[in-house]
């Protein structure tokens, strides 16, 4: 079903549950909609006419968000750490990410998505890593050693449904290459809200004691996560 928000065709995809009230929702293109059985179509309509205003804003946090999250392949400009920085594409003998003040520079044998995609992550999780390298030094000694645990290994690879994760057992904190495109303060948040699981496996009230413990603004901090604007 196409419907129209703000002038625009937009497709809507209908989706009969065994719920009590209608849910919408975009991937930033379409609009998906959940209703009870019995619904009609146009009691559907005019739930999405009256979300209107809501949908508009909706569908542009979430094209914000892709911005942000693009490796380089597409679009003329990637964020790192917050800052927009202008892609450029240079032929080379060998695939690589080269970071400046004001660009993202591409040296590529062949600009295909794959060999982008392959060259950003690789420089993504080497700027993550060195970063966590200078920031672990504090949680190593404040949560592991001061409790009699072992330091944990710290890697990071392309997650999209997670910012990190903790696996206790292992001793091993997995971190997202998408945190490279945010702000630092992300990062910085994540890698210690994954060092306190080793203390709380959970998200409990204790949990978030212990995160406020040793770092207070740490809301402040997660918010740049989920900042689109
Ligand atoms: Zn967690």
């Amino acid at each position: 079903m196409i419907v129209t928000v703000a002038g625009k065709p937009v497709e809507l995809v209908l989706v009969r549950k065994r719920i009590k009230r209608m849910h919408l929702r975009t991937d930033g293109e379409k609009l998906l909609v959940s209703c009870p059985y019995g619904v009609s179509e146009a009691e559907v309509l005019y739930f999405v006419k009256a979300s209107e205003a809501w949908i508009i804003k909706a569908i542009a946090r979430q094209q914000t968000r892709e911005e942000i999250n693009r490796e380089g392949a597409a679009g003329s400009e990637l964020y790192w750490l917050g800052e927009p920085k202008r892609i450029r594409y240079v032929p080379a003998n060998r695939d690589r990410l080269v970071i400046t003040e004001r660009e993202a520079i591409f040296y590529l044998k062949e600009k295909t998505e794959e060999r982008i995609t392959k060259a950003f992550r690789k420089t993504a999780a080497e700027e993550l890593l060195r970063m966590a390298e200078r920031e672990r030094a504090a949680w190593d000694e404040r949560i592991c050693l001061a409790y009699g645990l072992p330091l944990p290994e710290i890697r990071v690879r392309h997650m999209i449904s997670r910012w990190g994760v903790c696996h206790i057992r292992t001793r091993q904190i997995v971190l997202s290459t998408r945190l490279i495109h945010y702000p630092p303060q992300g990062f910085s948040y994540v890698l210690l809200h994954e060092y306190v699981h080793f203390l709380v496996p959970d998200h409990s009230r204790n949990f978030y004691a212990i995160v406020a413990k040793h770092m207070p603004d740490y809301k402040e901090k997660m918010r740049v996560l989920k900042q689109v604007s």
